[in-house]
């Protein structure tokens, strides 16, 4: 088990496109490596996913999951998934408004705009393909992740920098208003 350093914001390596990876650089054991140790972190860190620049990997890489998690209680159940080359595409103009925080941005949590229902496509760590549709909140999971696959972080998208909080304001002044409000939708689209 190898927990890696997180890197935080400010780090220069957050904001570089990530590349692609052919199936034979998939393959290696260093790339393999490099997922276990990406599931390590994101066990360590009590995180709903986690991308490889995160950890100053710059490859499309990222792996999910969401059980009984103490940083997003509300989340709906995720398996464990790793994507590879991950391609989201937004099915319809739906939009949910989402209070999101991140393993690379400490002690700050924020609300996004995202896509409710998307298409993605990806490699899983045997090179499968899978084509899958996304919605609710485990499409905003899925969004957050690929963001940082392109440079960016849950910041550039908080549309009214006002919603910006640490997590003890959060729960003390927007927890339960957003758990109401995030609950409802979770119960009329599913995850
Ligand atoms: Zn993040």
């Amino acid at each position: 088990m190898t927990v890696r350093e997180i890197l935080h914001v400010g780090n220069p390596l957050l904001r570089e496109r990530s590349r692609e990876l052919t199936l034979d650089e998939l393959a290696r054991p260093a790339t393999q490596q490099l997922i276990d140790d990406l599931i390590d972190t994101m066990h360590a860190a009590n995180g709903a996913g986690i991308a490889a620049p995160q950890v100053g990997e710059l490859v499309r890489i990222a792996t999910i999951e969401v059980g009984d998690n103490p940083r997003y209680p509300y989340k709906p159940r995720i398996p464990l998934t790793v994507v590879v080359n991950p391609v989201i595409e937004p099915l319809d103009g739906e939009l949910v408004e989402i209070n999101e925080g991140c393993l690379s941005v400490p002690d700050m949590r924020g609300n996004v705009m995202r896509h409710v229902n998307v298409r993605v496509r990806w490699w899983d760590r045997d090179g499968a393909e899978h084509d899958e549709v996304r919605r609710g909140l485990t499409a905003g999971t899925f969004q957050h992740e690929c963001d940082h696959l392109d440079g960016l972080l849950f910041l550039d998208r908080v549309h009214d920098t006002r919603s910006l909080t640490t997590w003890e304001q959060f729960e003390r002044f927007h927890r339960a208003a957003f758990i109401e409000r995030i609950t409802e939708f979770v119960q009329r689209v599913g995850s």
